[in-house]
């Protein structure tokens, strides 16, 4: 069971988020998801995936990074935000 101190007091758990990037395929759905939820303006990306080619001929391949919040446990973004933009919430969640 989660340690409710590490979990901003919540009795209810603590999240966690798993991503396999080894089955992303670059789509950018996601990317265009969160910015239509979030009405994110244009020019700005809050969700983005980093393309990296690997390898040489013949073995080449393109990787793909999802690069998004990683839910810090010590998150700089919300002492550093100086509009307080950035906060953990209650349940844990840095929004
Ligand atoms: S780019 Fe985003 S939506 Fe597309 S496969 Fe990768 S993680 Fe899924
Ligand atoms: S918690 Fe803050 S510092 Fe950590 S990945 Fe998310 S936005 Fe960046």
């Amino acid at each position: 069971m989660p340690d409710s101190a590490a979990n901003g007091g919540s009795p209810t758990g603590r999240w966690a988020k798993v991503i396999d990037h080894t089955r992303c395929i670059g789509c950018h759905a996601c990317t265009t998801a969160c910015k239509s939820e979030n009405e994110v303006p244009l020019g700005v990306t809050r969700t983005y995936v980093k393309y990296a080619d690997v390898g040489t001929f013949p073995a080449a391949r393109r990787a793909f990074q999802v690069t998004r919040c990683n839910q810090c446990d010590d998150a700089p973004c919300t002492t550093a935000c100086p509009t307080r933009a950035m906060f953990r919430r209650p349940d844990g969640i840095v929004d």
